[in-house]
């Protein structure tokens, strides 16, 4: 019989994600249900309060047991004030204070945070990095997602807007990136920009196991570039490796700015496993420095796409400590 429960929201543009997660970060229970957009931010959050009730009913737990609700959201955020600035996937989002909206009507602690950190988080308190003091953790997907947990806490930056490492520069005047600089991270290795330069180099003429997927209109994913790859295919080979060089190179540039234990990579290019792990690892040991052994061990993410609902919730339980 669970007594106590906290919440953890995974605000998305297509549905809200929400589990219910005990003190150890064990998930008791999850739901997912369309994201109202068209309702605009009051119909979210009762569609929000509603996510939690159905969870904490299934569980036979009160409101007044539930511990609180952590709400991972696509930023910018106002982290301190509990404010989504103005969300790209969702549209028409400006200025809303989802914390004091969400309070108001649930009447329990509200935590808001970026999903990237939220991820993070959970992976820090509930999956690949438990029992340690810090984690940096990359979410290889559409873009790439990160966070930043230190000593425990989840870095912020003066600007509420640190740890956006899918757009550190890899590649000094490199691939166009979509937010304006050259040679993001994320054009690299995030699991769209992977299928993207497969296709490109596809349309430009270079033969590959994909053209027939390409040439019939059906989209390239990950999954495919990476089985093509292990299957021997030179030019998905050829780009899946360029992938882990420049991960490697992440790797080295966080191991010097925030020395922590581990490197934690996720989303879809990591449903790759240890095709990609042993790439990367591979790179590092031929990249890195030889003045001091203060390597991360780079590791896989274990809680798949649970890991921003159970670090939502993480969050909301570190909050009441
Ligand atoms: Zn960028």
């Amino acid at each position: 019989m669970t007594s106590q429960a906290a919440i953890g929201i995974d605000l998305g543009g297509t549905n809200l994600k929400g589990a219910a997660v005990d003190a150890d970060g064990g998930l008791l229970a999850q739901h997912a249900i369309p994201t109202d957009l068209p309702g605009g931010p009051e119909a979210v959050v009762a569609g929000m309060v509603d996510l939690a009730d159905g969870l904490l009913n299934r569980l036979s737990v009160s409101r007044q047991a539930l511990v609180g609700l952590g709400v991972g959201s696509p930023g910018p955020l106002s982290i301190r004030e509990g404010r989504i600035i103005d969300a790209a996937n969702l549209p028409g989002w400006k200025d809303v204070p989802l914390r004091e909206l969400l309070r108001s009507k649930l009447g329990a602690p509200v935590v808001l945070e970026n999903d990237g950190n939220a991820a993070a988080y959970g992976e820090f308190w509930a999956g690949a990095g438990r029992g340690g003091a810090d984690l940096v953790m990359l979410t290889l997907g559409t873009g790439v997602g990160a966070g930043v947990i230190i000593d425990g806490a989840v870095l912020h930056g003066h600007f509420e807007n640190a740890a956006e490492l899918g757009h550190t520069v890899v590649a000094v005047d490199g691939l166009p990136c979509a937010c304006g600089q050259r040679g993001c991270l994320e054009q690299y290795c995030s699991a769209a920009g992977m299928a993207r330069r497969v296709c490109s180099a596809i349309d430009d003429g270079e033969p590959c196991a994909l053209s027939e997927v390409a040439g019939s209109g059906r989209t390239i994913d990950a999954a495919q570039v990476a089985q093509a790859a292990r299957s021997g295919d030179r030019l998905c080979s050829r780009l899946w490796d360029d992938a882990c060089r420049h991960l490697a190179v992440a790797c080295v540039n966080i191991q010097h700015t925030f020395n922590p234990a581990c490197v934690v990579l996720g989303g879809g290019m990591a449903e790759a496993g240890s095709f990609l792990l042993d790439g990367v690892t591979a790179h590092f040991a031929k990249q890195r420095w030889h003045l001091h052994e203060d390597f991360p061990t780079i590791k896989l993410a274990e809680l798949g796409y649970d890991a921003g609902v159970i670090g939502a919730a993480g969050l909301a339980w570190r909050a009441m400590r």
